[in-house]
């Protein structure tokens, strides 16, 4: 049996140590034990693998806090991660942990005025989170500087590549010095990866944390057939029957998100949509109210949702099944997370049947069938 390492056993300073203890984080997790010690020391490139949910934004973000010096005066770590609401809570995830080490860090992000991006990189920054468009934008305006870049980080970086950021990804990669260090984590390792890798990251060390399944144990998994005019209904019948439901809904589409968003409100229930036609204030305003637990049925699409971190989730409900298995693994990922028990509900229509038989195979997990609750049930334990 692999002995259990703890957060002082792993080479941390004692001013990080004390920022781990203010977040109240008692034990690293796997990945988390696997990667800081390599991160520490050495100059070595690293691909970090681990399911979603499993502590990566601190498995480099502790290393960061611990190497970098406040006040360089330069841009020393560069992350980018796929969304702007991940840009931002990478940013907050690594605020949180910093303790009383004076490091700048700015969220840089598509959809914020350029004017203030501007201000915050002049006054000085010492790690920068950003989406791969915005970042590139900067480079090409001469407004950001990274020509002495000591990390370059990619964060979720299987979902960046799925959204299309390769081209992006690889400029910048072009245009930041060789001497950097370069580190990527990833929930999966497609070939895409790999590619990346072997491409920019010369001699790398893969540190993974593999499951013998993709999926997170901690989530129940089920699955109900019916027809497409029955989803709403049944919906409404899995909210009414837990006491404290708090969940995501996906939806494939916008107009699908707003419709079922509409119902929702219409029946009383406090719902918001979350997806890509929405401002980013408002995406913003929504995230905070959801993370508030005054609204609790977020509405979204795959991209609005992508790596948000709600944390004590009871329910993610697929209204609509994604397209790849890899989304499943991500949507599900959002429930049962840091030890927290969920539910996965599935909704799956007699032509949808297939594609959930090549999802269960591909991300060798079990979904179990169940039939939806019957309206009586929903009254009896009302009545109770
Ligand atoms: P990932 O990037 O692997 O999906 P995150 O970095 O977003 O996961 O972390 C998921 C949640 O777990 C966050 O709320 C984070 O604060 C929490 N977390 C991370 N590491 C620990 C730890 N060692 N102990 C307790 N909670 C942790
Ligand atoms: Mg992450």
């Amino acid at each position: 049996m692999e002995e259990k390492l703890k957060f002082d056993d792993l080479g941390l300073s004692e001013s990080t140590l004390e920022g781990i203890r203010k977040k109240g984080f008692e034990e690293p997790s796997p990945i988390q034990a696997k990667t800081i010690p390599h991160l520490l020391k050495g100059d070595k490139n690293i691909i970090g693998q681990a399911q979603t949910g499993t502590g990566k934004t601190a498995a480099f973000g502790l290393p960061l806090i611990d190497r970098l010096t406040p006040d360089a005066g330069r841009v020393q770590a560069l992350i980018l991660a796929p969304t702007r609401e991940l840009a931002v809570q990478v940013c907050e995830e690594i605020n949180s942990l910093k303790g009383t080490k004076k490091l700048q860090i700015a969220p840089i992000y598509g959809g914020q005025s350029y004017g203030e991006q501007f201000r915050r990189l002049k006054r000085g920054v010492d790690i920068i989170v950003g989406t791969p468009g915005r970042i590139q934008d900067h480079i090409d305006k001469g407004s950001l500087n990274l020509s002495r870049l000591e990390w370059l980080i990619l964060d979720e970086a299987d979902e960046m590549l799925n959204m299309g950021f390769v081209e992006d990804i690889e400029r910048i990669l072009e245009s930041v010095s060789d001497t950097k260090r370069m580190v990527l984590f990833s929930a999966t390792m497609p070939p895409a990866i790999l590619n990346i890798a072997g491409k920019y990251m010369g001699d790398y060390e893969v540190l993974a944390v593999k499951k013998e399944q993709l999926t997170t144990n901690l989530t129940e998994q089920i699955y109900y057939e019916l027809a497409e005019r029955d989803k709403f209904e049944a919906l409404c019948r899995i909210v009414d029957i837990e006491d404290d439901f708090y969940g995501i809904v996906f939806c494939r589409t916008k107009i699908r998100t707003d419709e079922v968003v509409e119902r929702l409100i219409n029946r009383g229930y406090d719902a918001a949509a979350l997806h890509g036609d929405i401002s980013q204030n408002m995406r913003e305003r929504i995230l905070a109210q959801f993370k508030e637990k005054r609204i609790n049925i977020l509405v979204a699409t795959d991209v609005a949702a992508r790596g948000i971190d709600v944390t004590n989730l009871t329910h993610v409900i697929n209204y609509s099944l994604p397209q790849d298995p890899e989304s499943y693994v991500h949507r599900i990922g959002r429930t049962g997370r840091a030890g927290q028990e969920g539910t996965a509900i599935t909704f799956v229509t007699h032509s949808e049947y297939r594609l959930l038989v090549r999802i269960k195979r591909m991300a060798n997990t079990t979904i179990t069938k169940k039939s939806i609750p019957e309206v009586k049930d929903v009254i009896d334990i009302k009545r109770e």
